[in-house]
């Protein structure tokens, strides 16, 4: 209790002290190291302190447990003593007894007689006495046991009085660690607050001097600035002056800027007036060029001929058979790709036409020979081209193709599509298609609504002479794919009018006209060039398969409009004044792009088989005929007086009946030696630069 009392009136004088401590004002660094480790410490300190008050508590609950505990054992003392008492009180009665008892037998034994009974009497009493002092030995026993356990619990009283005295000790000790802990802290504490606080100091007298020297410093700058000050004056007067001149100047210079401007707006205009005259002569150049470029082109597309005839052979397939029958029968010049040669009945027959191309040649070796007729279109020309030949001989492959390998229709659309895109800064183009087939003399647009309605030809109503179709579709296309879409509508409008195509599609001529309008940008100038692609009817004499009836009636119409389209060329060819366009609806719609500055180009197509032969030869007849119209005009003149008698009979619509056929036949006249033909009318390749 005491120690305990001594404890709490030093945890007083600790608790006294740091309210001091607190009191105190704090350091200026707050945040600094130090604060914050005494912020710590104060954490620690308030924490021991709670500890210590924990352990107070402890300590009187366990001084309260000593308390009751000494109670008890002062009263179990108490009882200790009181038991003893009584013990002794009892052995002294005893013991008493005992010695009466004693001396009683003692005196009896002096007396011997009734001694006996004596001793029967002292035995009789001995027993009760024995009795009496066993029980009294047996509660003395039971005394004994009681102060025994009485001293077990006074022992354990004890064990526990000592314990609790060992705990005391140990929170003793306990707080006297707290208590040097919290001496250190307090010390540290205080080191810490006296390092602080000479920091400060210290930090206080740097700032001071360095202020002093700043200060020192600014005091000696001032005076620099004070002196440049006034050296700076006389500059600043001389600069004001300027300045004022400078505005003087500035007042002047929109008067003067305005000259400039004049003189410069002059320059650029002189300068823009240069460069216009210079493009001025640039764009008649060009236009000199273009018009000399159109002249070259026609001039080399006149060169060729007006009309110009190819031919192409196709290789033997496998529909052709097997035996002498698909035999081939036509050879080539290696040295001159213009002369083809047959083997008819035995008898060799030479041709020469513009160019042969034989079975090798591919569909783009073909288009590359027609390629600068369907790029004269794009100049305003009209350009026919005819694929001419029997049923089977390739006319369809070479005019159409297929969708991997295309013919010349799709070809020169794409070619017509590049050069229009490569003109597009000077020329604004469109490209239209109709596609339309002429059946039994009966013309039918094929991407119109109603393709069996029958078409006619008219004259334009402006009276510029020029015909036209109405109700005939246009399309305008302008990509591959616009095509193919067209002549696909076009092949299913066919397709579903006739059951047998393929015999139809021979016995009709299949047309695409491609019509490209242009407009010349700069100077309005418009063109139009219209190319006209003929997948003719199969040339083949119908005499031959003895046909009746409607066949036969086909095949007459087919005579009559091929016969027409030979009376035609042959009008051309002779200059007639009279040209029979009308005799046939093929050459009335193809009126335009026949005549005058017109390009035509007839592919003669050629099966190579024997079986074919003497069709090929009429074809190939057909072919040099037409090919020879186009000569100059002096050896024209003199050369047709030599062959028109006979040749004329051929162009006749009726020499194509079967009859008249018979007598046309090759090796009937002079028409039948094509080579001497040919030697006749083409003395030199120069008679042919001959313009018409
Ligand atoms: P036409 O239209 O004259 O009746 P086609 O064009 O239908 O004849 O040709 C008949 C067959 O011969 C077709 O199967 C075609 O593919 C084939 N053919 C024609 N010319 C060639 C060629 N140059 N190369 C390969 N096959 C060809
Ligand atoms: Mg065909």
């Amino acid at each position: 209790m005491v120690e305990n009392e001594h404890l709490r009136q030093e945890m007083r004088r600790c608790e006294g002290e740091l309210q001091e401590l607190r009191a105190k004002p704090r350091s200026p660094c707050q945040a600094c190291e130090h604060s914050q480790e005494s912020a710590q410490l104060r954490d620690r300190l308030s924490q021991l302190q709670l500890e210590v008050a924990e352990n107070k508590g402890v300590l009187s609950e366990l001084n309260l447990e000593v308390q009751q505990k000494t109670d008890r054992l002062a009263e179990v003392e108490l009882r200790l003593k009181d038991c003893l008492a009584e013990k002794a009180q009892e052995e002294e009665r005893l013991s008493r007894r005992l010695r009466d008892s004693h001396e009683t037998i003692a005196s009896l034994r002096a007396q011997l007689p009734p001694v006996k009974y004596i001793i029967k009497t002292v035995e009789v009493e001995s027993a009760k006495t024995k009795q009496a002092l066993s029980e009294s030995q047996s509660h003395s026993q039971h005394l004994q046991e009681q102060v025994a356990m009485q001293r077990q619990v006074l022992k354990e009283m004890e064990q526990q009085l000592q314990s609790s005295h060992q705990l005391t000790a140990q929170l003793r000790a306990q707080i006297a660690m707290y208590e040097a802990e919290l001496e250190r802290t307090h010390g540290q504490m205080l080191e810490e607050m006296q390092s602080l606080e000479e920091d400060k100091n210290r930090a206080i007298e740097e700032a001071f001097t360095r202020a002093q020297v700043e200060m020192k410093a600014v005091h000696e700058n001032l005076a620099g600035v004070r002196t440049n000050l006034l050296t700076l004056q006389p500059a600043l007067r001389t600069l004001t002056n300027d300045y004022n001149g400078l505005k003087r100047q500035v007042r002047g210079f929109p008067l003067l800027l305005q000259d400039a401007l004049q003189s410069v707006k002059a320059e650029i205009g002189q300068a823009i007036a240069e460069v216009s005259s210079d493009n001025q002569e640039l764009l008649r150049k060009y236009r000199r060029e273009l018009q000399l470029r159109k002249k070259c082109h026609n001039e080399l597309v006149r060169l060729k001929g007006n009309i110009r005839v190819i031919a192409r052979v196709r290789p033997v397939t496998k529909e052709d058979g097997e035996g002498p029958e698909a035999a081939n029968a036509v050879t080539f010049d290696s040295d001159d790709d213009s002369i083809i040669h047959l083997l008819h009945k035995g008898k060799p027959v030479s041709f020469e036409l513009d160019k042969v191309f034989s079975p090798g040649a591919s569909q783009q070796d073909v288009f590359q020979e027609v390629q600068a007729l369907i790029t004269s279109c794009i100049d305003g020309f009209n350009v026919c081209i005819f694929a001419y030949g029997q049923t089977g001989a390739g006319k369809t492959y070479t005019m159409e193709g297929s969708l991997e390998n295309p013919g010349i229709n799709q070809r020169a659309l794409q070619l017509l599509f590049s050069e229009v895109q490569e003109k597009a800064s000077d020329w604004e183009y469109t490209i239209t298609v109709s596609v339309a087939e002429i059946y039994n003399e009966v013309l039918r647009d094929l991407l119109g609504k109603e393709p069996q309605e029958k078409l006619e030809i008219r004259l334009c109503p402006d009276g510029s002479g020029q015909l036209y179709v109405p109700g005939l579709t246009e399309f305008r296309v302008q990509s591959v794919e616009d095509i193919n879409k067209v002549f696909e509508f076009g092949h299913t409008n066919r397709t579903t009018e006739f059951t047998n195509l393929n015999e139809h599609s021979s016995r009709s001529h299949a047309l695409l006209i491609v019509t490209v309008r242009g407009v010349d940008c700069s100077t309005g100038l418009r063109t139009t060039g219209k190319l006209n692609l003929v997948d003719l009817a199969g040339s083949e004499r119908v005499g031959k398969s003895g046909a009746e009836g409607s066949r036969l009636r086909e095949a007459q119409h087919i005579n009559k409009s091929l016969s027409a389209l030979g009376d035609v060329i042959a009008a051309l060819r002779s200059r007639q004044g009279h040209v029979p366009f009308r005799n046939s609806k093929l050459t009335y719609l193809l009126q335009d792009s026949l005549s005058g500055d017109s390009k035509t180009l007839m592919v003669v197509q050629v099966s190579p088989v024997e079986k074919n032969t003497s069709e090929t030869l009429y074809s190939l007849k057909f072919a040099e005929r037409v090919r020879s119209v186009e000569l100059g005009p002096g050896t024209r003149r003199a050369e047709l007086g030599s062959w028109s008698s006979q040749e004329h009979l051929e162009w006749e619509p009726a020499c194509h009946t079967p009859s008249a056929r018979a007598h046309s036949a090759p090796g009937s006249g002079s028409s039948s030696r094509p080579g001497s033909i040919r030697r006749k009318l083409q003395p030199s390749g120069k008679s042919r630069q001959v313009p018409v």
